[in-house]
């Protein structure tokens, strides 16, 4: 069985716990390979490692670092479709969603190949009798990232794209679910001229998460995963004093006023919501008709769209989308169904029960669609993160702003109009993190920041753009003074003002 190993000091490592986890080909069902489960020592050896090799990294001039951001784009690019692969092997997701989930990822490497022009710093000259004050962003040293399965190439990207071309050293630990890819991008970081050390893997669960969040060396720690766990991760790196950035859960709305164009709105809605299974954190499980005959219509023909729908293999270039990633999360998603339905809420189409021929022992689930949910149904409430959309029935653009803002989460929402007095007036007023007005799903390019409201974030530093490189940097600012030598300068018993 192959194992996948650990990549620490720029090279492979087996495992020393003895503990491992299943890696799954979702399409089949079968164990494709294991993966070490790291100890408290093998997370420590990577972070010396990381800990040697920052300090020459850091004195790289900006230029040479941004270099080999240029050239691990090129390698990704050049790699694309072997990766691609490999990734939908292992999450199960089509394989042209995984060159967005790749291609989402280069577009932060893009960012970071600009990052001398970042770290420029502040200068004032004058600020006072012959003193100068300046300012720079220094790396913070070493950095670590823990990500999930749903985005096994762009989130790692989002971290250590920005870490690495600040100056920082990383260790990285992906999800278990899906490891192989962030292995293969860590050995292009090396080939792209990387020193050994600067990116390294260790695979592990909570033991390898808790080894980071007590590791004195790191000095900061980027999460993205669920809610629960985000604010764990928070709570127990502030308690050491790191800087903590923990992204969460989401239940992304879909808003759509009665003067929507509904023809592309519902091609929209159903590539948001059953896209990658609804494995995305952007989805948009819940859609908010607003009147009557907007949730008539829309009805209508959503139950027409999903039955255009094909689930198939990660490699089937026809199917919209492919298995999730686990039994036990098809499972999961079927329990939720299961709960919507004893709550009351009306299961119009049932994706339960669907069976791929040739693949009966994949974790396929077909697309879901429940009419008449109520806010104060769990099912509504919780995060299902499967291919179930839920429409909750709102009277006024009022209500349908009220149902995102008083959610739990507020990570992405979307409205969809012709209106864009109304669109400007949710967008200011709507309590969530990333807004679409006629755009589905929100993620913002890589110069701007990605981040939730609420519980879909801890901490207050967005991903990526100029809030990453706040994130995986400190300020130093100094003030200089060049007196003339002549030692009649005054010192000064109270504090010194520029007078
Ligand atoms: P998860 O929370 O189960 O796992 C995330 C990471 O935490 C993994 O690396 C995992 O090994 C680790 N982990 C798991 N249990 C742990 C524990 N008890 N202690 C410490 N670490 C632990 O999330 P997942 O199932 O891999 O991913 C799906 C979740 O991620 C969804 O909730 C989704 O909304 C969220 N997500 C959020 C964003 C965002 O930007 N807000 C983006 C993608 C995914």
């Amino acid at each position: 069985m192959r194992e996948v190993m650990h990549f620490i000091d720029g090279r492979a490592v087996a495992g020393t716990s003895g503990r491992f986890s299943d890696v799954f080909n979702p399409n089949t069902g079968d164990v494709q390979a294991k993966v070490a489960l790291a100890t408290a020592a093998e997370v420590d050896l990577a972070v010396q490692s990381a800990a040697r090799a920052q300090v020459g990294w850091a004195a790289t001039n900006p230029q040479r670092r941004a270099r080999v951001m240029f050239e691990f784009k090129r390698l990704i690019e050049a790699n694309m479709n072997d990766l691609a692969e490999l990734l939908s092997s292992e999450h199960g997701k089509v394989v042209a969603d995984s060159k967005g989930d790749i291609q989402r990822g280069l577009e932060v490497i893009e960012f970071a190949c600009g990052i001398p022009h970042a770290l420029k710093g502040e200068y004032t000259e004058g600020a006072g009798p012959g003193i100068d004050v300046y300012s720079m962003r220094q790396p913070i040293g070493v950095g670590a990232g823990i990500t999930p399965f749903n985005f096994p190439a762009m989130i790692p990207m989002w971290m250590f794209g920005v870490a690495i071309a600040c100056g920082n050293a990383f260790v990285l630990k992906p999800s278990e679910r899906d490891p192989s890819v962030p292995v293969r991008l860590a050995e292009l970081m090396m080939e792209a001229g990387a020193p050994a050390g600067v990116l390294n893997v260790v695979h592990g669960d909570k033991t390898a998460v808790d080894a980071l969040l007590d590791h004195p060396v790191v000095r900061g720690i980027s999460f993205v995963g669920s809610s629960d766990i985000a604010n764990y991760v928070y709570a127990r790196g502030a308690q050491n004093g790191k800087r903590v950035q923990a992204m969460g859960g989401a239940k992304n709305h879909g808003i759509v006023l009665p003067d929507a164009d509904l023809d592309q709105t519902v091609k929209d809605l159903a590539g948001a919501a059953f896209g990658s299974a609804g494995e995305r954190c952007m989805a948009l499980p819940v859609v908010v008709p607003v009147g009557e005959k907007t949730a008539v219509e829309l009805r209508e023909r959503m139950i027409a769209e999903i039955e255009t729908l094909k689930v198939g293999v990660s490699n089937d270039a026809a199917a919209h989308y492919g298995p999730v990633v686990s039994a036990a999360h098809r499972d999961r998603i079927s329990g939720y169904i299961q709960t919507g339905v004893d709550e009351g809420a009306e299961l119009v189409v049932d994706g339960r029960g669907f069976a791929l021929q040739g693949y009966e022992k994949g974790f396929f689930i077909g697309p879901s669609l429940f009419d008449h949910v109520k806010p104060g149904m769990k099912s509504y409430q919780d995060e299902i993160f499967g291919p179930v959309l839920q429409m909750v029935r709102a009277e006024s653009f009022e209500e349908a702003l009220t149902l995102p803002s008083q959610h739990q989460y507020g990570n992405g929402v979307a409205i969809f109009t012709r209106n864009g007095r109304a669109a400007r007036e949710f967008a200011s007023r709507v309590e969530v993190g990333m807004v679409g007005v006629n755009v589905p799903i929100p993620v913002p390019v890589a110069y701007h920041t990605f981040g939730g409201w609420k519980r879909s974030a801890f901490g207050d530093t967005n991903q990526h753009g100029m809030e990453g490189v706040k994130f995986w940097t400190r300020v130093k600012t100094v003030t200089a003074r060049w007196p003339d030598g002549d030692g009649t300068g005054d010192s000064a018993f109270v504090i010194p003002t520029m007078r």
